[in-house]
């Protein structure tokens, strides 16, 4: 038998996912840090910021995170991990990033709230233009803090919708802090234009899911993967289009599901829910968004269609603009054909 023609061959080679548009969504920004530009940061500043090998439980990483917070608040390396996160981006394959952002962390650095979300906006919009990403800003309130301050939260960035935020977020762990009390803060955000995109559903079960959509009004569900733990829930969620931006290894790591192999991926997208693929706190747990996707081809057994769904929702459901959603639509359109 001969050989097929070299263009022959190319027509039935893989898709490369990394020519695959698509939105990062659910993306902590700090840990969208490259782990040798943190572990130089450390040992310059002396400051512990090794990732432990494994989690035994939520509260594993936190010592990490205070680390890197550390390194962080010193103006240059945060500017550096904008840059860098962006470029990373772009080499992927992203067309939008959502990152998740806690400017009053660096309330010390820049003064205030506002003078360091300032900064981090001018940054995102000078990297952004020059790796040709473009960047939306969620802005996460911790729900083991307490409500009032999400509603101080909820007030400070409120001003900033359409002006580089576009989302406001809720982290951290569930289970004691649960949504509700922050509906607050979440009409607040809404009223202003901005979306709701709450963390639900990782380590509690669909009723968290349910106040996050009922209370907080939630416009997409960062995590969600419990919902299949209730049909009804899930038959809402596909009536409603609204989208779960999952993180299958995150997932895996903190015990949310016991192999990647039983990861409710694909299980929610057989029933018509809108997934996205998310890589959460990639210096904590390893894979960027681009090898996430590789491991729902490889480990899930998504078919092109279905990555092609999820890169299609992630970009249709985020805050980004018409013009940046437009052209990724087409290019997912073109990956497809
Ligand atoms: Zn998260």
């Amino acid at each position: 038998m001969t050989e097929a023609p070299a263009a022959v061959r190319d027509l039935v080679a893989v898709r490369d996912l990394k020519d695959l548009p698509k939105a990062h969504l659910h993306i902590h920004h700090e840990a969208a840090i490259r782990p040798e530009t943190l572990a130089e940061m450390g040992a310059a500043e002396g400051v512990d910021v090794s990732v432990p090998d494994h989690f035994d439980d939520f509260s594993d990483f936190s010592q990490t995170y205070r680390g890197m917070l550390q390194v962080l608040s010193i103006k240059e390396n945060l500017f550096r991990l904008i840059e860098e996160s962006i470029e990373d981006c772009a080499r992927d394959g992203v067309a939008y990033a959502e990152f998740g952002a806690s400017p009053h962390f660096y309330v010390d650095t820049f003064g205030s709230t506002e003078l360091a979300l300032d900064a981090m906006i001018e940054k995102a919009r000078e990297y952004g233009a020059k790796w040709g990403v473009e960047v939306g800003y969620m802005i996460t309130a911790d729900r083991v803090e307490s409500p009032d301050e999400a509603v101080t939260y909820a007030k400070t960035v409120a001003p900033y919708a359409g002006r580089g935020v576009v989302s406001f977020g809720l982290a951290n762990d569930e289970r004691g802090h649960p949504a509700a009390q922050f509906e607050e803060a979440f009409r607040i955000a809404k009223e202003a234009g901005l979306l709701a995109t709450p963390h639900a559903g990782e380590l509690a079960g669909p009723d968290e899911i349910l106040s996050a959509l009922d209370v907080l009004g939630a416009d997409r569900i960062l995590h969600g993967a419990t919902a299949v733990q209730s049909d009804e829930l899930v038959a809402r969620l596909a009536q409603d289009g609204t989208c779960l931006d999952l993180c299958p290894t995150s997932n895996l790591l903190l015990g949310v599901v016991p192999t990647l192999e039983a990861h409710p991926l694909k299980t929610l997208l057989d029933a018509g829910v809108r997934c996205s693929i998310n890589a959460d706190d990639p210096v904590l747990f390893g894979p960027g968004i681009l090898e996430e996707y590789q491991l729902c081809r490889d480990v899930l057994g998504l078919s092109d269609e279905e990555l092609a769904a999820c890169a299609l929702s992630s970009i249709e459901c985020s805050g980004a603009s018409e013009v940046v959603k437009q052209k990724a639509v087409a290019g997912i359109a073109a990956w497809l054909a």
